[in-house]
Parts: structure tokens; C-alpha cells; sequence
């Protein structure tokens, strides 16, 4: 923490009562609307392209784009002197907070219902809010509600990030899945979600998508095409992570036991906890290599896969308490029916397996990031113990856990978050002229990436296209959605 921001937080109380006698309306007065006008005063910057924090500065924000970022003199920030500074309808003190671009949450599900229960769409749209994600790239969902979402939140409507629409197709025959994406184009996607799919199918599919110019991401999963092929077919980005380690095997597939069924869910947890050990370590960084030439980016998500490796822990985790929905708790419980629910005879030895892959795996990204290649942050949240948003905060925890500085963290979550989506130029970095996607933050996330958590209270603003949302009030919002819905039981 600077020395300056230790003066800020000390004067804190009594600017605070100064800037209310100005007769200016609190800004918690504005949540849910965009202001002609707002300046974040005296607040430290990360601006998300992975260069260190600077300021203290004010960033003014006109309707849904940064309009400019002003430093300011340390004394004048600290005393909350606003002379000779940018003016505006609303002021956020940012003295003693740090600014970071919203978060892009490369993988998300639009979820209003689990386990045959429905559940309001607010409650997973407020949690990504409150935990600072302003744009989701949904990837596979109810297409005609999900449209129909995605509208409403770029209407300021539903409190929502951005939301980026990547389609799944079922498709067994080549021609079959080229004309689905045809469809899919005019009917509006903003992207192809590949899934277990023939080569020949994944193919067709790829040149596609290319054709109708949609970006493309991959569930590689355990199947016919691995890594190789997204490397051939340059693939947007690979999601989780299987199909790196299989394109590694010296043999080609898994050594599996003579009763595996893939279609099991506790067979294919179980025994994708022992795949990163059979990978090959110079074969696996000519996969790395050969995905960083293709421009393909690793959407890792290390959180969702996490209760593989401590079930106990998962299934108690202290949030659930305030935060659980009783539909998503319902499908949390084992059951083998429900996908990701392998919960039903998970053993010590699955969980030691599963650590020894998460370190195996977090060396792989790491090394990944260290040749140069985009890495991104998703969270895949509504499945195995991951409430929306919780997973995205513990995702960048995980990430620092395999080895990234947090400035890099954050990158991950932003401007990589950007380039994946090819919105570069407009997302993922506190820069004049971008969309005002912003989180103010107290304190300093690098110094305990836990403050970026819902339930440490850290994430003060959520800024979506300009609009301001009160992430504390969201997580209220969201606390009585939830005992509401358990009274309703
Ligand atoms: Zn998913």
C-alpha cells in the first residue's frame, strides 16, 4: 500500500461528511444508473494490461465510456480538495481504493434453474455484479432466454454483465453442423461452443465458424480431437483443460481401467484426477508451444474441478450459509444423474490423485504463461460446489496459486479476458476512450486477492457500461433472494 492511500484511509471519515454537506446526492443514491457524469476521486489505478498501479488519480467516466484519467497531487487527493479538478453529477471517493477494469468471466452458464427448480436469473446475474464481473461469455445455456437476457442487460434492464452468447451444437454430420452454424450466425450468437464432437464434424464446424466470423471455444474433452486439433484449426480458446494432457499421451488415450464407462460421472471424475500424471513432458510442451503459435488461449478454470481434491471442504465452504440457493443446493447433492455431482463414493485416494493433478496442471498454465500464451479467467459456476461469482474470486486465488504474480492474475481477468473475446480495444483496461467496465475496490487487491471475494466485503463498485452498482447492496439483495426462496421450500 502506498503511503498515500494510509492518509487517505485516516481521513476517510471526515471528507466523507464535507463532500455530503456539498449537497451532492450520495452516489449509493444513483445504483442501477448511469449518470451523465462520474469522477472516481483519488484513486489508484490498475489498468489491467499488467503494469503496475499508479495515482492516486481521478477517472471520470461520461455515459458508458472513460472519458479521461487525471492525476491529481497526492495532499490535494488526501484532503479531498476537488478545486481545479474534473467536476461531475456524481463523485465516488476513491482515496484509500483501488480502480481495476471489470472482470471478464470467460465461462460462465446463464442458469434460472438447477436440479428441475427454478431459480430467479438475478440471483447468478447479482452475484457475477457484486463480484466485480461486468462481461460473461455464456457458453451454453437456454438460447432463447439467454437472448432475451443478454438484450436486457445491454438495456441497463437486468442487473447483468455484458453478455456474450457462444451457442453449443449437436451436430453428427459435417454438412449438418457447417449449416447449424450458418443458422446460428443469423439468428444471432456471438460465437460457436464446440463439445464433443466426430473430427470430422469439429472441422466442418471450425472452417464454419470462421467463414461467419465467430470465435470459437472448446470443451476439449476426452474424445476424438484433443489440443492437436484446436492447434491445426487455430480455436479461440481451449476451455478446462483436457485434451492439453491428451495430446501429450505417448500412447494414444488414457491407460484406463477395463470398466470405464466415460458416460459415469464418478468414472470420468475419477479417473480425469489421473490424467496429467501420463503426460509426457516434452511432448506436453510441444502442445504448449504449438497452441501458443496457433494463438489459441487457456481458459483454465481451476476452481470448478476444486472439491476433487478436499470434498469436505467444498461441501462446507462458511458463504453457503447466506449465499446458497436451495435449487443449486439441491443439485449439488451427489447424485450421478446430475452433471459434475460425483460425489457418491469419493475416496482419499481420488483426492490424492486430484492434488497431484491440480500441481501437474498448474505447471502446464504456468508454463504456458511464461512462453507467452493468453490465459484466461473462467468460472463455470452452477456445478460441483461453485456459486456464481464465489468461483470467479477463488479462480483468481487459484491462479496465484500456480505461480502468477496477482498483477498477472488480474491481466488474466481483463485484457486477456478481451483479446479471447476480440474486444480489445473497448474491454478489459482502465483506459480513456474504453467502455467504463470498472471495480472500485478498498483496499489493495494485490496485496490479498480474498478482498475480491463477496463474502470479505472487499469490491465496493461494480461499473457496467457506465451504469453504477453498489456491490454491497447487490449481495444484500441477493442474501434475502436467497432466504425468501428457503422460506418458499
Ligand atoms: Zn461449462
Amino acid at each position: 500500500m502506498s503511503p498515500w492511500s494510509v492518509l487517505g484511509a485516516s481521513l476517510f471519515c471526515c471528507v466523507a461528511i464535507q463532500s455530503d454537506s456539498a449537497g451532492q446526492p450520495a452516489a449509493e443514491a444513483w445504483h442501477g444508473k448511469r449518470p451523465a457524469r462520474t469522477v472516481i476521486r483519488g484513486a489508484l489505478v490498475i489498468e489491467g494490461n499488467g503494469t503496475p498501479a499508479t495515482g492516486p488519480k481521478d477517472i471520470v467516466i461520461e455515459g458508458n465510456r472513460i472519458a479521461g484519467l487525471v492525476s491529481v497531487l497526492p495532499e490535494a487527493a488526501a484532503k479531498g480538495d476537488a478545486r481545479n479538478r474534473p467536476q461531475a453529477d456524481v463523485e465516488i471517493d476513491g482515496r484509500g481504493k483501488y480502480v481495476l477494469p471489470g472482470f471478464i468471466n470467460l465461462h460462465a452458464h446463464l442458469q434460472d434453474e438447477r436440479a428441475g427448480r427454478p431459480m430467479p436469473i438475478d440471483y447468478c446475474t447479482k452475484l457475477w455484479l457484486a463480484s466485480g464481473i461486468t462481461t460473461i461469455r455464456d457458453v451454453g445455456s437456454n438460447w432463447e432466454k439467454a437472448k432475451q437476457w443478454r438484450e436486457r442487460s445491454a438495456a441497463g434492464e437486468l442487473a447483468a454483465p455484458r453478455i456474450f452468447l457462444y451457442r453449443g451444437l449437436a451436430a453428427t454430420e459435417p454438412a449438418a453442423g457447417a449449416a447449424l452454424v450458418r443458422r446460428y450466425k443469423e439468428e444471432g450468437v456471438d460465437g460457436i461452443k464446440l463439445f464433443g464432437l466426430y473430427r470430422d464434424v469439429f472441422r466442418e464446424i471450425a472452417k464454419a465458424a470462421d467463414a461467419a466470423g465467430l470465435r470459437r471455444a472448446h470443451h476439449t474433452g476426452v474424445e476424438e480431437t484433443d489440443a492437436w486439433d484446436d492447434i491445426e484449426l487455430k480455436t479461440t480458446s481451449i476451455e478446462h483443460w483436457y485434451g492439453i494432457p491428451d495430446a501429450a499421451l505417448l500412447e494414444r488415450g488414457q491407460r484406463f481401467p477395463p470398466a470405464y464407462n466415460y458416460s459415469n460421472e464418478l468414472d470420468r471424475f475419477r479417473w480425469a484426477g489421473r490424467l496429467w500424471r501420463e503426460a509426457d513432458s516434452a511432448r506436453l510442451e510441444k502442445v504448449l508451444e504449438g497452441m501458443l503459435k496457433a494463438g489459441v488461449a487457456w481458459d483454465p478454470t481451476f476452481s470448478i474441478y476444486e472439491a476433487s481434491r478436499d470434498a469436505e471442504k467444498a461441501q462446507n465452504q462458511p458463504y453457503f450459509r447466506d449465499y446458497l440457493h436451495p435449487s443449486l443446493a439441491a443439485f449439488f447433492e451427489p447424485n450421478l444423474a446430475n452433471h459434475g455431482s460425483y460425489f457418491t463414493n469419493w475416496t482419499t485416494e481420488d483426492e490424492v490423485y486430484w492434488k497431484e493433478n491440480y500441481r501437474i496442471w498448474m505447471a502446464a498454465v504456468k508454463r504456458f504463461g511464461e512462453m507467452g500464451g493468453v490465459i484466461t479467467t473462467g468460472e463455470d459456476a452452477g456445478f460441483i460446489y461453485r456459486i456464481y461469482g464465489f468461483g470467479y474470486s477463488r479462480e483468481l486465488e487459484l491462479q496465484q496459486e500456480a505461480g502468477f504474480a496477482p498483477l498477472a492474475v488480474l491481466k488474466h481477468a481483463t485484457l486477456n479476458g478481451a483479446i479471447a473475446l476480440g474486444r480489445q480495444g473497448e474491454l478489459g483496461r482502465v483506459r480513456t476512450g474504453w467502455l467504463a467496465d470498472l471495480v472500485v475496490v478498498n483496499g489493495n487487491p494485490l496485496e490479498n486477492l480474498k478482498r475480491l471475494a463477496i463474502h470479505h466485503g472487499g469490491i465496493e463498485w461494480t461499473i457496467k457500461d457506465g451504469i453504477l452498482y453498489h456491490a454491497p447492496r447487490l449481495a444484500r439483495e441477493v442474501r434475502a433472494l436467497v432466504a425468501e426462496a428457503r422460506r418458499g421450500r
